[in-house]
Formats: structure tokens, C-alpha cells, sequence
């Protein structure tokens, strides 16, 4: 394995927590007509709310989470996913570029420009 794929794969191990999806920061009106949130020309609307909406077996599942450590923690899963898809898309590059340098190899080119092109990154 080369030191760049193994850099991956121990920064994959240390993404915790993960949470897929995304967050959504609410504003909302309330039930009381009274209420400055149903000001017509001004309204004050109440939050913020945050709405964690993810997929689960293709079934679109949502959970309101008030300001606090686990709103940050979900926070902070988000983000870990998005570096995981990152991380993942780079080792997929370098994996599949392996699979074509056998075949590169087998027929006598480009082995070293191969090597070049990932030293650069
Ligand atoms: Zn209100």
C-alpha cells in the first residue's frame, strides 16, 4: 500500500461521529394570533430550529434538535461525512488508477507517468 492510500485509510478510521444528511436552521410562526411571529407588516418569527433531515432505506427522515451538544454534535457529523466522501473519492481515484496501471504495465507504457502524476498530489 502507498504512504498516500495508508494516510487515507487512518484518516477514515478517525471520523467520528458521522451523520449523513443535512441541517436546516428554521424560523417559524407560532399558534397564538396574538403573537408578534403573525405581525403583518414585521413578523418576529420564533427560533432558530434546527431540522436534521437524512435518508434511511430511501425513506426521508427528519428530527428537530434544539441549540445544545447534540445539535453540535450532529454538526460536527455532518461535516465528518463530507470529509469521509472526500477522503473516499480520493482513494477511489488512487484505487482505480491502480487497476488500470496493471494494465498499463502489462502492455509497457506509462508506468512512470503514472508515478509522477501522484507524486504531484
Ligand atoms: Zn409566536
Amino acid at each position: 500500500m502507498t504512504s498516500s492510500r495508508a494516510r487515507l485509510w487512518q484518516q477514515l478510521t478517525k471520523l467520528s461521529p458521522l451523520c449523513s444528511g443535512s441541517l436546516h436552521e428554521q424560523y417559524l410562526p407560532c399558534g397564538k394570533s396574538a403573537c408578534s411571529c403573525h405581525d403583518k407588516d414585521k413578523p418576529k418569527l420564533h427560533g432558530p430550529y434546527y431540522l436534521w433531515v437524512r435518508r434511511i432505506g430511501g425513506k426521508q427522515v427528519n428530527r428537530t434538535l434544539k441549540p445544545g451538544a447534540e445539535l453540535e454534535r450532529v454538526r460536527e457529523g455532518i461535516a465528518n461525512y463530507r470529509k469521509m466522501q472526500a477522503l473516499i473519492g480520493d482513494l477511489l481515484t488512487q484505487e482505480e488508477a491502480l487497476v488500470l496501471e496493471g494494465e498499463r504495465a502489462s502492455v509497457g507504457e506509462g508506468k512512470k507517468n503514472f508515478k509522477r502524476r501522484y507524486q504531484s498530489r
